[in-house]
């Protein structure tokens, strides 16, 4: 059995309204995206590592993250493309062969070897799962006009983090058909295994700290949360 992880660091990160890309800012002097990567090279569950990131920004990910703090684990770094979906498929594009893959936001920097080692486990059963928490707060469908259109019952609500973990043939089959389909309306690679792999995914825990780290207010959690996890 042969685990790779997916690191993806090629967004934009418009939201949050920084000169530097979001993925690269630092948190306790270290890029947020060595924290993930740190996860995944300490982690006995994964041997390989592909580092998805901006065509400009390859040689930096090089040098300044993977040999500065030795992450051998990572075996490839390669261009993303425009949107998310595009930066999976060139990732998995670059995996190899392999049994799993751990598809992850760069920019979620508070993942554990716990919650690697629950994915690994229910995706050996599975063939799919997704990492989220129950949601804490109520959620409404809106319509068009931003009238409340339906309310879900909360117990039933989960908030959808990363990583999402697939068989690898069964990601990378569903990934090669929906690229040829408009995957406008696609934001997580749930989706993409749902409508393109015919397969039930369960939901596992991730944890409430294990945030994306989107705009300037997310740093402050994540400093405080450093902060903890440093004591
Ligand atoms: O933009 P968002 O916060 O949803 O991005 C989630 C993750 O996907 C981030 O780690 C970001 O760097 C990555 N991403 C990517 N390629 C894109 C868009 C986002 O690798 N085109």
């Amino acid at each position: 059995m042969n685990c790779t992880a997916i690191v993806l660091a090629a967004g934009q990160g418009k939201r949050m309204n920084s000169k530097i890309q979001k993925q690269f800012i630092t948190l306790k002097e270290k890029p947020i995206l060595y924290y993930s990567l740190a996860c995944f090279q300490e982690s006995p569950e994964i041997q390989n590592i592909v580092l998805v990131t901006g065509k400009e920004s390859i040689d930096f990910c090089r040098r300044e993250i993977v040999e500065a703090y030795g992450f051998s684990k990572v075996k490839k770094i390669v261009p993303g493309g425009k949107e998310r979906y595009d930066s999976v498929h060139q990732g998995l594009l670059a995996c190899g062969d392999c049994s799993y893959v751990f598809i992850h936001d760069g920019a979620r920097p508070f993942i554990t070897q716990e919650i690697l080692a629950r994915a690994l486990k229910t995706v050996k059963e599975y063939k799919a799962c997704v990492v989220g928490m129950p949601s804490k707060d109520t959620v409404k469908i809106a319509d068009e006009n931003q009238m409340i259109a339906e309310t879900p019952k909360r117990s039933l609500v989960w908030t959808i983090q990363t990583p999402q973990v697939f068989s690898y043939p069964l990601i990378r089959a569903a990934y090669d058909k929906a690229r040829k389909d408009n995957m406008e309306s696609i934001t997580d690679d749930a989706m993409v295994a749902e409508l393109y792999g015919n397969v039930k995914i369960p939901l596992i825990e991730g944890s409430y700290e294990n945030i994306k780290i989107t705009t300037p207010e997310d740093l402050l959690i994540a400093e405080k949360i450093l902060e903890k996890r440093m004591k």
